[in-house]
């Protein structure tokens, strides 16, 4: 495999008035190009932490660890090593173009500045660059769609224009961050699409970070979830979906919408809410929400934080029981 990006123990610390926030504990994953990972949790897993970490994004925060780009450590290289390879190597793509995108310049004046800024060059030829990946990522009229601003464009079209804004330097890793979160289901699906098709066309590496494990499995081929800011189960996509391992993973795939659902069969979705990262559960993390937990009340559910331990091929689980009987 060509590994782009690899990520060791990493850990991200805050402090804040009441205290210390552990928004990561000892992730790791790696990503290969052509690959997508998929990184899923709600909110407050640490799912976005880790990209901004990845990223050097991390404001004020301690990251400790090793976070690799083809072979080349990040975490406390110099400023400038990281902001050489941000945008020009790894691009980020949000949620909210509408934050991504300033509001005062043209779509394609942005993109070609972004362009510029990477590679140099004349400002023609940066112009010319934006107005063809904005037809790459299926913009239409792509040269007069250039010279509106953000608010012209409709919210299926500004995240295609943030793609384009994210391909523009040419990057070998896409960090997507809940990027089809705000699209309604049709042009989400054309979205994840254009992803993909992209990713086939320039074998880029995706990091596809979302709360959605229906986007999950469209896109990603090795998915890692994320519980109260630690790994909880991590393992090929196929395996996943079809053998999960991990109670909170079998909560999140039974609060999957189903196609053969039997008309009024409830949506179950997990009881209970994400922990505190200033003060989490004793053990493992999610033992106040686990449907094992609450049948078996065993102690090793609350003694040790569990670690990934490998279940099966390439298949690793954090649950503590996976394996006990009795
Ligand atoms: Fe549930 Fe215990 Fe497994 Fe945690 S270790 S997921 S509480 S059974
Ligand atoms: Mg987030």
């Amino acid at each position: 495999v060509n590994t782009l990006l690899q990520v060791k123990d990493l850990a991200v610390e805050f402090n804040t008035a009441e205290g210390v926030v552990q928004a990561v504990r000892g992730v790791d994953f790696s990503v290969g190009r052509g690959r997508t990972l998929g990184i899923v949790g709600e909110s407050g897993s640490g799912k976005s932490v880790t990209s901004l970490a990845v990223m050097g994004l991390h404001r004020g925060a301690r990251v400790t660890g090793s976070v690799r780009f083809e072979g080349t450590e990040l975490l406390g290289a110099p400023e400038e090593t990281v902001r050489r390879l941000r945008g020009r190597r790894i691009a980020m793509v949000f949620q909210d173009a509408l934050t991504a995108l300033h509001p005062y310049f043209t779509i394609g004046d942005q993109i070609a500045e972004a362009y510029r800024e990477h590679h140099g060059g004349s400002r023609k030829a940066a112009r010319a660059r934006a107005v063809e990946v904005l037809g790459d990522v299926g913009i239409p009229e792509p040269a007069r769609r250039a010279t509106e601003h953000p608010h012209q464009f409709s919210g299926g079209m500004r995240q295609r224009a943030m793609i384009a804004l994210a391909l523009s330097c040419e990057p070998d890793l896409i960090i997507a961050d809940e990027p089809t979160t705000a699209l309604d289901v049709t042009v989400q699906a054309q979205v994840l699409e254009l992803l993909m098709k992209l990713q086939q066309d320039r074998g880029l590496g995706i990091i596809m970070i979302t709360h959605d494990l229906g986007v999950i499995a469209r896109v990603a081929d090795e998915v890692l979830v994320m519980y109260g800011g630690s790994a909880a189960e991590q393992a090929p996509a196929d395996a996943l979906f079809t053998a999960p391992r991990h109670p909170y993973t079998r909560g999140l795939l039974d609060s999957l919408p189903r196609l053969d659902a039997e008309e009024g069969e409830a949506l179950r979705s997990i009881p209970g809410s994400p922990p505190s990262l200033l003060d989490p559960p004793a053990g493992c993390a999610f033992h106040p929400r686990c449907p094992v937990y609450a049948a078996e009340k065993s102690e090793l559910c609350t003694g040790e934080r569990p670690l990934l331990r490998q279940v099966a091929e390439a298949h690793h689980n954090a649950c503590r029981l996976d394996g006990v009987t009795g």
